[in-house]
């Protein structure tokens, strides 16, 4: 039975005029319909956004009132998870061990900045002058255009949904054309928790039509987006048409630096989890291994024994550990770079190839690459996917060298049990996120974001919440004194 998704356009569901398939991951076969927005829907949800920006049912809510809104939301999404996962799973193929955890884990988002709503706050300012005050408000931007990839949509959109209805803006939420089930069915919740109609607006379509409406579109104020850096160039290029305000959550290329010293059982776990987690399509991901020499031979050994050991299969079943990736297109990307990557010599320790049969889904096995230097593909391109690439170093300088030799600047993980060294190493890494002794843990009170080719702004924490707001300040003058002719000297 294929299901049928609706987009949410000013407090109405509706099955829009086309519509695409979508594929289950796991079987390879279309098992549901997604509307298809075109630039006239984006228009429409724009305009409803727009009104709903200046519609007393949303202005005329105080900052706690909205902070009830979105802790209703924060509670139906709890209460909803375990559909939400299912959807989610069923969409991307991400296994449904890691759907479950990560909603649950949404709906802490959305209570983060409930909480945060009233807490938003301007500001007065000692004017040098003493006949005047100056205060400094704090208002919403207004229509905030929120473009997010196939990878955690739930996730990915609450980091901007959070924040933006927390500061009072309106929003367009553009799931991605690949997996967009869990936020169709998330708008429903929205629907549910009482948000004024035209506040939140949920569509899904491709690139070219619907993604080039909305960030070109006059009334969007903000494009919040998350994707690659090649989408984000497109974004930054529109924006100039609409002179949007953009923050830009995008690709990484992440080390994880190992020195001899730490204790290898303890960092193997954590590598496993921070590169074959979500099949490795996660932007965090520790793909580039930077071992020293004196551990990366055992290091090596542990990592393939627990790389094979991996179960691999139906994303829906809770003992699965790696599921399918989520589309043919990225399959074929990986395939390309581990081939290109062997070529240039890298060494192939485990993986490399098609896990299942084609027939049942898109399967990838978890695969390590030893490479001899930094110059191999798979050291320097994202894969998104279960691939690992390890480098060899002998000193700290080195590794550090080794770490920052990336156009990207995501996240990093440093291992050791030297405290200073610890220190050091986190000083010199260029990225947004350095996880010592853990990697992967993420919070909505910790900002999150990247340098050079990871992006642009923050998400998480009082900060972004900021980042919807822009200030207005107001000159008040004090003196009772009629303000004099400017025209007569005297
Ligand atoms: P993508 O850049 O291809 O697509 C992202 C979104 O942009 C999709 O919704 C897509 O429809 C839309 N889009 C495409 N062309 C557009 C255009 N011209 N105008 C406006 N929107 C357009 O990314 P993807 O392949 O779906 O996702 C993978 C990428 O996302 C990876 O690079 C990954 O690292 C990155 N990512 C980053 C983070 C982060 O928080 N830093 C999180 C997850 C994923």
């Amino acid at each position: 039975m294929v299901q049928r998704f609706q987009q949410y356009i000013d407090g109405v569901f509706e099955d829009g005029g086309a519509s695409f398939d979508s594929l289950d991951p796991s079987t390879g076969k279309v098992w549901a319909q997604m509307p298809r927005a075109s630039a006239a829907d984006v228009d429409r949800a724009v305009r409803a956004a727009h009104r709903a920006f200046n519609a007393p049912e949303w202005t005329g809510l105080t900052a706690t009132q909205r902070g009830k809104l979105l802790s209703r939301l924060a509670d139906l999404v709890a209460a909803k998870a375990p559909h939400l996962a299912q959807l989610e799973t069923a969409d991307t193929g991400k296994i449904i061990r890691e759907t479950r955890s990560q909603i649950g884990y949404v709906a802490d988002y959305y209570r983060y900045y409930a909480g945060l709503a009233d807490k938003i706050q301007g500001f007065t300012v000692p004017v040098d002058k003493p006949d005047m005050d100056v205060t400094v408000r704090r208002e919403p931007i207004g229509v905030v255009a929120a473009i997010v990839p196939w990878n955690s949509q739930l996730f990915l959109s609450a980091v901007k949904l959070g924040p933006l209805l927390a500061a009072g803006c309106t929003v367009v939420l553009k799931a991605s054309e690949d997996g967009p089930a869990p936020l169709l069915e998330f708008a429903r919740l929205v629907h549910e928790a009482g948000f004024p109609p035209g506040v939140v607006n949920v569509l899904t379509g491709f690139g070219e039509d619907c993604g080039q409406a909305l960030t070109t579109h006059p009334l969007v104020a903000r494009i919040a987006f998350t994707g690659g850096p090649g989408t984000a160039r497109h974004v930054l290029r529109n924006s100039a048409e609409n002179l949007a305000s953009t923050s830009l959550e995008l690709g990484g290329k992440s080390p994880v630096v190992v020195f001899d010293d730490a204790d290898l059982d303890s960092v193997a776990n954590a590598v496993v989890a921070g590169v074959f987690a979500a099949t490795g399509q996660s932007c965090v991901a520790g793909s580039r291994l930077l071992v020293q020499r004196g551990a990366h031979q055992p290091l090596l050994t542990l990592l393939k024994r627990k790389a094979e050991a991996i179960r691999i299969g139906d994303p829906q079943d809770m003992d699965t550990e790696i599921g399918p990736l989520a589309t043919r297109r990225q399959r074929d990307h990986i395939e390309d770079v581990v081939a290109r990557s062997v070529a240039e010599g890298a060494a192939l320790i485990t993986g490399g190839k098609r896990a299942l049969d084609d027939s049942e889904g898109i399967y990838y096995q978890p695969t390590i690459l030893d490479c001899p230097n930094a110059t191999i593909s798979s050291v320097r391109e994202e894969l998104f996917g279960p691939v690992l690439s390890v480098l060899s170093f002998d000193t700290e300088a080195e590794a550090i060298a080794l770490a920052n030799d990336t156009a990207y600047g995501l996240a990093s993980g440093v291992f050791t049990t030297s405290l200073t060294r610890a220190h050091r190493v986190v000083r010199a890494l260029r990225a947004g996120v350095v996880w010592v002794n853990t990697y992967r843990a993420v919070s909505p009170i910790v900002p999150f974001g990247g340098y050079g080719l990871s992006g642009q702004g923050r998400e998480g924490g009082l900060d972004a919440a900021l980042e919807y707001t822009r200030t207005k300040s107001v000159w008040i003058r004090t003196s009772d004194e009629p303000i004099s002719d400017p025209f007569v000297m005297r």
